[in-house]
Parts: C-alpha cells; structure tokens; sequence
C-alpha cells in the first residue's frame, strides 16, 4: 500500500533554443512546474505539467491545472492506494482537466515503479527488447519557406527519420516547395512527411485541403476542429492521405466515436492529453484490436516528460515514429541527463528504475519549490 504524504511544485523556466510556432501559438520558453510526490517510505516520484500558459492547443493551462490539482485533486489523494491502478479511480472523480489529473497519475506511476524496483516502460507493459525509440522531430511553423526547408534538411541530416511541419490554411508557397523537396542524399521523403494542421482548417474551404492530398504525405493530422468527428470521418473518405487525430482524441471514447463513423485515424497520443497512462493504455489496446496505427505526440517537454514519453512510446503498439526528439532540439541545458539522438536515428530508453531520471539537483536546489501536505 502506498500512502502519499506530500506534493511538491517545482518551477520550471526554460527558453526554448527557438520559439516553437504551430497555426495557434507561439511559445518561447517551456514555463512549467515539475511533480513531485512522495510517499510515507520516502519514496518519490515525477512528472511534469504538460498544460501550456494558453489554452490555444488545450483548454487547460498550467494555471487551471495548478488550481484544479491544489483545490481538487490532493483531496483524493488522502488515502492509501495499493496500485496505480487505483489512482486512476480517484482522480476521475474530477471530471474533464486530463492534464492535471495525469500530471498526479503518472508521477505515481513513476512512483510505484521505483517502489517496485522496475523500469516505468515495464509498468507500462512495453517490450523489454524495444530498448530504443525511432526519433522523429515537429518542426515549428514557419512561413518562410527557406528557412523552412533548412530546418528540414537540417532535421534530415541530423538522422531524424520522420519531420512534421505544421501548417495552416493558404500555405501554398510551403506545400510548393515541399513537392519538389529532396534531403540531402538525394531522396523524396513524402512517405516519412507529416503535416499538422492544429484544426486550422476548421473555417475554411476544405477545398484547400486538394493541394495538401496531392503531395502524398504519410499524414495529415488534425485538419479540423477537435470536436468535429463528422467532419474528418467525411474527408477521409475524400482524400487519399491517412488523417490523423490529435486533438480530437481525449480518451478511448474518443477513438470509438472515430470508428462507429467509419474512420480509420493514425492515433496522435499523447498521455497527458487523455488523463494519463491508465486512459493511455486502454487506446493502446483498441488500437491494437482494430489495427489503429499510433504514435506519441509531445508537448515540447523537458527531460522529465521526455522520459516519461520515451517509456510509454516504447510499447509495441506505436508502429509510427511520433514525436520524441532529442533534448539538444529543444533546450541548450536541459534540466536531466539530455536524451541524445542515435547515429540510427533513435533515442535510447532511460534504464533504471521508474522514469531512469531524476531533475538536476543543482538546478532544484535553485528554483522556487511549493510544497502540499497531502495526509495530515
Ligand atoms: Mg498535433
């Protein structure tokens, strides 16, 4: 049984190397705070809060999530939980906030794997054998074309195997050059290619989305609003490129609801984005039973969230590279061991016990920390 006894709030400040744009925001540093829990035994376990300062992506923000977790949450932690199972449970008496309930959930998986003695992907259910992750990096939206396509090659000649480019609505001059792309060794990469819209194509001619289908990309992601199923399952039946759902997928509903309509969706997950690694698991195996492909998305995490993703990412059902770079892409000095990216193209899974990672203790002894009693 573990029996919870404080949370702790760190602060988190990090410029980004650039600012990551996508067709509803602009970020510039990662401005965060890092979980941590800590049980009667002292054990401890981490996350971090995905939510970003605006609810341009998300509804919820680091502040709703702040109030949500100090306010609704720690109440349901006042007891002993014999699994991380259980956890789940209690949380979900809060209704919606998914990433505020995941950033308890999956620090007490953290937790509990580190009790148990076991690597987190364990805990997960992931292949022992899949020791390192295909890397793949999101490159921010950028309208000018030439700087564009050397991020791209740049991206490309760093060895990561899959790019996403975010795009929006009348981006014809990107869709332009992207047609005639060729990496530096010489090869057309539609098939390694995504596309990520952020539902901007919501408001607008669908009309648009023709010039996007003819490239032949491996994906368009969330070209539509996050609500409108209808609307996506009605333009794959009209495009020949996979669609992809991001921002539409809260939970294993969700994913149910696609195919009752008759699509079949790559899965952009991203466990925060549903509630944590329980929700998580149950689209993992619908995916699996229905042959859904998958893969994990990111939220331009620190080192904390990256090992969370790489842990969960390392399960046999993504059988898509997502969205896992290296931390040298985001930040100058991250505020873990950087996860480095591999002459193949991959990043190795922490090895360890629980996440394989704890924050720099230099740098926690630096930033502001609020501690919660959770059991009096
Ligand atoms: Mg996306």
């Amino acid at each position: 049984m573990i029996e919870l006894e404080w949370l702790r709030l760190y602060r988190v400040q990090l410029a980004l190397r650039t600012p990551f744009r996508s067709a509803e925001s602009v970020q510039r540093k990662k401005d965060t705070y890092l979980i941590q829990l800590e049980a009667s035994d002292g054990a401890t376990g981490w996350s971090e809060i995905s939510a970003q300062t605006d609810p341009s992506y998300w509804p919820e923000t680091v502040a709703t999530c702040l109030e949500i977790i100090e306010h609704h949450l720690v109440a349901q932690l006042r007891r002993g939980f014999a699994s991380a199972y259980e956890i789940h449970d209690a949380l979900v008496a809060v209704k919606g906030n998914q990433m505020a309930r995941a950033s308890i959930e999956m620090a007490f998986f953290d937790l509990a794997a580190r009790t148990t003695g076991v690597g987190l992907w364990y805990l997960l259910g992931a292949a022992p054998e899949r020791t390192h992750v295909p890397a793949g990096v999101s490159l921010s939206l950028n309208e000018n074309v030439a700087d564009l396509i050397a991020d791209l090659t740049a991206s490309r000649a760093a060895g990561y195997r899959h790019v996403k480019i975010k795009i929006a609505p009348h981006h014809d001059t990107i869709l332009a050059a992207l047609t005639d792309y060729q990496d530096p060794s010489g090869h057309r990469i539609m098939d390694t290619l995504v596309l990520d819209a952020n539902a901007s194509y919501a408001s607008t001619n669908r009309g648009d989305l023709a010039s996007v289908d003819n490239l032949g990309v491996a994906l368009l992601e969330q070209p539509l609003g996050e609500h409108d199923f209808v609307g996506h399952a009605e333009l794959a039946r009209h495009l020949r490129t996979p669609i992809g759902l991001d921002e539409s997928i809260a939970g294993v509903d969700d994913v149910m609801t696609a195919l009752q309509l008759g699509m079949r969706p790559t899965i952009n997950l991203k466990p925060s984005r549903v509630g944590g690694y329980v929700e998580s698991l149950r689209i993992i195996e619908r995916c699996q039973r229905e042959g859904l492909h998958l893969r994990i998305g990111g939220m331009l995490e620190t080192g904390i969230g990256r090992a969370h993703n790489l842990a969960l990412a390392s399960h046999a059902a993504f059988d898509r590279v997502g969205d896992l770079a290296a931390s040298d892409h985001y930040f100058a000095k991250d505020i873990t061991p950087a996860f480095a990216l591999e002459p193949d193209g991959t990043i190795a899974r922490p090895d360890g016990t629980g996440l394989g990672v704890v924050p720099d203790s230099a740098w926690l002894a630096e930033v502001p920390c609020r501690e919660i009693r959770i059991r009096y």
